[in-house]
């Protein structure tokens, strides 16, 4: 495959090319065409219907800024539920902090085999942690099921198609604030706030039926489409942007990490005017 292009499509009206050295693996799931390619530049990729989902170059830059956000929001995390994630990045970004247990619930089997044999720079050694417990399953039904209760959750889904669809939904967010601790969080990838923006819309309004705290934040991920990516958090505690940077410090110090620092968190909920004005509309 010397010289090939993988071409990722974004939202149709917006696309990334990235080199390509080899496809390493590739397999159709009972939900999705899964591939995983080797490319010069980000290392390996993890793709889903043609979708970049996660590299081994840039992984940290969406995971950091999914999980600590949400994290530091709620004073003492100790039961946290991830929704999707199947290739165990954001896994391994939430067990940096002292939780207690970490359920993930991811609905394809496939993504997490193939993540842990071909993305272990990824996923490190995520999925064999004590504290974690991997659920196979539409976390949709898991949630309106389970009993257990969840200081923090997490969905780190796919974009709103098939089985992800309903992730972005009213009454999914009402099932999630249900199973939530007093100060509980609940934190969404939210989509492109680029060719996306509609959907950041939605999620904040379906967020507001549960949540009297409703905060976006950006992040640049490379290997998206477009690159400025956002997430959406509903909070039935603390305000994200009013938690001290001292105690953020305090919270991620010598957490290695290589994207989310105390400012930039901060920096993340300023929305630009452009972007708030559209968002906060509704
Ligand atoms: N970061 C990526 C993004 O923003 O596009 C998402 C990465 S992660 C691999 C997405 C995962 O969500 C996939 O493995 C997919 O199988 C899973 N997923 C989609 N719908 C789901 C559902 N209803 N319940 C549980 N997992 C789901």
């Amino acid at each position: 495959m010397k010289g090939a292009w993988l071409t990722d499509q974004g939202g149709g009206d917006v696309t990334s090319m990235f080199r390509v050295s080899e496809r390493i693996h590739a397999e159709q799931t009972p939900y999705q065409h899964l591939e995983i390619y080797q490319s010069p530049l980000f290392g390996r990729m993890l793709v889903l219907d043609g979708a970049v989902q996660t590299t081994e170059g840039d992984e940290f830059m969406y995971h950091e800024m999914l999980a600590h956000p949400a994290l530091v929001t709620h004073p003492q995390p100790r039961q946290v539920l991830i929704i999707g994630g199947g290739d165990g990045g954001l896994l391994e970004e939430v067990l940096k902090h002292p939780v207690d247990r970490v359920t993930m619930v991811e609905i394809d089997e496939a993504v997490m085999r193939a993540s842990r044999r071909y993305l272990p720079t990824i996923c490190g050694a995520a999925f064999d942690d004590p504290r974690a417990t991997v659920v196979v399953g539409d976390g949709i039904a898991y949630v309106r099921e389970t009993t257990d209760r969840f200081d923090v959750v997490l969905v780190d889904s796919t974009d709103p198609e098939g089985p992800a669809v309903g992730l972005f939904a009213e009454e999914f967010y009402a099932d999630v604030a249900r199973r939530l601790t007093p100060a509980g969080v609940l934190a969404v990838q939210s989509g492109s706030a680029v060719y996306q923006r509609e959907l950041v819309r939605t999620a904040r309004r379906n967020l507001r039926g549960s949540f009297a705290t409703v905060r976006t934040w950006l992040a640049t991920v490379v290997t998206y489409p477009a690159v400025v990516w956002s997430f959406t958090m509903g909070s039935l505690g603390r305000d994200p942007v009013l938690v001290p940077a001292d105690e953020i410090a305090g919270r991620v110090a010598g957490d290695s990490l290589r994207y989310y620092t105390p400012p930039r968190h901060h920096a993340a909920f300023d929305l630009p005017p452009y972007l708030r004005r559209e968002t906060e509309s509704d």
